[in-house]
């Protein structure tokens, strides 16, 4: 299969996107988080292409996107005020919401759980292709499973060239990291994923929030989890990632000793002159973390080498955006946090 680009620009693109979806392919498609790998969410064999283009576990479900929130009572059920609260807040944007999935959904979307995830991406071209389908789009992140996700048109076609019909090329991603996930199903909401909506935001329209335990440490692979992507390894470049805690100063006189030939250091902007430029990558900015968003996956892509061994990495720590980069990086470390102030 040829797989063609499809610029956002073009004047056939939102159809000719649109007529992919109905006709049972698969399309790359832009969002504000990273670029989804889209298939017809109501069509059991389109869905099934999407796991395997990506080889991505079956127990693993889908987010299905949708045009808006007036989409959502098709495909959902038993839907609390603060869904609708949420979503009157935050959509069209990066929030994913966990609701009771209504019949007409396959389980195969929602691999064999009775719930849905549900998102309207905030991206303009992205809806109209959704809205001129006529069905939502179910689509996971459109990187090979286990990779880093892809923020540009460019890792789409790295990962998927070949395997898919079309990629929608909509520019580099705003956010940079996938949506936040917050189960409704439960007694109270739960946080099972954080994204670019933060915990603040949503406490102050939720009030409470739980933060699952998959989003603060590992799951071994045998646990029943409630986001179940969770539990795989994640966003991992082929070298082993290390996170070096504490100041840059302290970080880099444990780092700069065992900085090998085929070792790198995935740091800040402001700590670049700390280490030789040539195995110093920055990924953004420590005082502006949605620049660190942004960047951090198409960095571990750049780092995603065989000649690398070690990757220390900086990571930031705090609320916010903050949090949501902390987890994908702790997520690719496999949770191998060192203390340079400790030891030196
Ligand atoms: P991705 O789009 O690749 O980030 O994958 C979608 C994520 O949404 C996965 O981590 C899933 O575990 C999560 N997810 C999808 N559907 C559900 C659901 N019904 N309940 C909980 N988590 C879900
Ligand atoms: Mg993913």
């Amino acid at each position: 299969m040829k797989t063609i680009l499809l610029p956002a620009s073009g004047a056939d693109t939102a159809r000719r996107a649109a007529e992919i979806i109905r006709q049972g392919g698969l399309l790359g498609i832009p969002t504000e988080t990273v670029y989804g790998l889209g298939a017809n969410g109501l069509d059991e064999n389109a869905v099934l292409n999407i796991f395997e283009a990506k080889g991505r576990p079956q127990d693993n479900p889908l987010i299905l996107h949708v045009s808006g929130p007036e989409q959502v009572e098709r495909f959902c059920h038993s839907i609390p005020p603060a869904a609708y609260e949420l979503m009157d807040r935050f959509w069209p944007g990066p929030l994913t919401l966990v609701l009771p999935a209504r019949d007409n959904v396959p389980r195969r979307t929602t691999a064999g759980l009775d719930t849905v995830a549900i998102r309207c991406p905030d991206n303009d071209l992205t809806r109209e292709i959704i809205r001129l389908a006529g069905v939502p789009i179910a689509a996971p992140s459109a990187n090979i499973s286990g990779k880093p996700s892809p923020t540009t048109a460019g890792h789409v076609l790295h990962d998927m060239d070949g395997k898919i019909e079309a990629i929608v090329d909509g520019g580099p991603c705003s956010v940079g990291v996938e949506s936040t996930i917050v189960d409704l199903t439960g007694e109270m909401p739960r946080l099972l994923r954080p994204g670019g909506i933060t915990p603040e935001q949503l406490r102050a329209v939720l009030g409470e929030l739980i933060v699952d335990k998959a989003v603060v440490g590992e799951v071994s692979p045998h646990e029943v989890v409630r986001a179940p992507g969770m539990k795989y390894t994640h966003y991992t470049p082929s070298g082993e990632v290390i996170i070096v805690t504490g100041t840059g100063i302290s970080a880099a006189r444990y780092i700069l000793p065992r900085l090998g030939d085929h070792d790198r250091v995935l740091c800040y902007e402001e700590e670049l002159g700390l280490y030789p430029p040539e195995k110093a990558l920055a990924y953004g900015r420590e005082q502006e973390p949605e620049t660190l968003a942004r960047g951090l996956f198409a960095a571990l892509r750049q780092l995603d080498s065989a000649e690398i061994q070690t990757i220390y990495a900086r990571c930031p720590s705090g609320g916010g955006t903050a949090y949501a980069v902390a987890n994908r990086l702790k997520k690719a470390a496999g949770f191998h946090i060192v203390n340079g102030e400790e030891e030196t």
